[in-house]
């Protein structure tokens, strides 16, 4: 076997409170992609879609994931990949990730399995630091791990899986350009303890409220009063998108990554589709193009599919 077909999902990472730390796996939209081992060492990119993505593997997140693996082989196999992408990048929902995550586990998989999983997520990880220019993982372990993940830390890489109970996530793409950098140079540098206590009181409660099926603390945890009232400057509507999906009954979101997408999470599908609704009225009247996807939490991550 030298050739592997994946499914590499969106996710929702900084998870409201859980910035930096807690992301989760989305069913839709996802990416395809089709790696083959080649017996001399280089990357090739082909790019299935319409983003003009680069093809020159050092500017490519899963060309610099793969360069990342064939060094590590001593430079002895190489590896072409087709990238069919239906996440769009810098959407906020981990375009980036499913690039990176779904090269590194379609490796691992040509490769017979000989990395573990914290392996596979370090070298996802590279692909990361050059979309972002940080080695962050909130969108990566969920995209290979599926569900909702915790990174508890970096340095070491400790990646906790958290049970959740089912939800549906709506998910709102205002078609317009959030800069990642931007994104994160607004950020102060210096929290009041009495916003961080707020906040890790909401994570803990967060957390405790997955684990234990409470969809109504899972719905009061989701309040982040540390980054979400400088982010949300950047995204027109997002207030009153989040006050009426509310009022629609879903049980809380936010900023999907450092946006500009928005998502919330729902206890039942018919409010889920209430709320994307809401979302497009919003945008409609706001007069913003805009996507939507109702979805649900993706319990198995990156999918061999052939
Ligand atoms: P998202 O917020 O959806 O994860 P990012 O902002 O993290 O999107 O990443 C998008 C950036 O990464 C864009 O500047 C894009 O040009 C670059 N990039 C390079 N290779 C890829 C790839 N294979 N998939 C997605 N984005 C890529």
């Amino acid at each position: 076997m030298n050739s592997v077909k994946v499914k590499s999902p969106g996710t929702v990472a900084n998870l409201v409170c859980g910035f930096d730390i807690l992301g989760l796996a989305l069913s839709e939209p996802y990416d395809v992609m089709e790696l083959t081992l080649l017996n001399e060492p280089k990357v090739i990119i082909r790019n299935k879609d319409n983003f003009n993505l680069p093809t020159e593997a050092e500017k490519n997140v899963a060309g610099v994931v793969l360069l990342s693996v064939m060094e590590r082989m001593n430079n002895t196999i190489g590896f072409e990949v087709v990238i069919e992408k239906h996440i769009k990048p810098g959407s906020g929902i981990g375009s980036s990730a499913a690039s990176a995550a779904g090269a590194a586990v379609a490796a691992n998989h040509l490769l017979g399995n000989i990395f573990s999983s914290d392996e596979v997520v370090q070298f996802a990880m590279n692909g990361e630091k050059l979309a972002s220019g940080v080695k962050h993982a909130d969108n990566i372990a969920p995209c290979i791990l599926g569900g909702v993940s915790l990174i508890r830390s970096i340095h070491p890489l400790d990646i906790i899986s958290v049970p959740s109970p089912d939800m549906f996530v709506t998910v709102v793409h205002p078609q317009i350009e959030v800069r990642t950098s931007d994104a994160r140079q607004i950020l102060r540098q210096q929290v009041l303890l009495k916003d961080a206590i707020k906040q890790w009181g909401n994570i803990a409660g967060l957390i405790a409220g997955f684990m234990k099926n409470d969809y109504e603390l899972i719905g009061r945890s989701l309040e982040d009063v540390i980054i979400e009232p400088v982010r949300s400057i950047l995204i027109p509507g997002f207030h009153e998108v989040k006050e009426k999906c509310k009022g629609a009954g879903a049980l809380g979101g936010g900023i999907s990554g450092s946006g500009p997408s928005i998502f919330m999470l729902s206890k039942e599908e018919a409010t889920a589709r209430q709320v994307e609704k809401v979302m497009k009225e919003v945008y409609d009247k706001i007069g913003i193009d805009y996507n939507t996807y109702v979805t649900t939490i993706n319990r198995k991550g990156v999918e061999v599919v052939a």
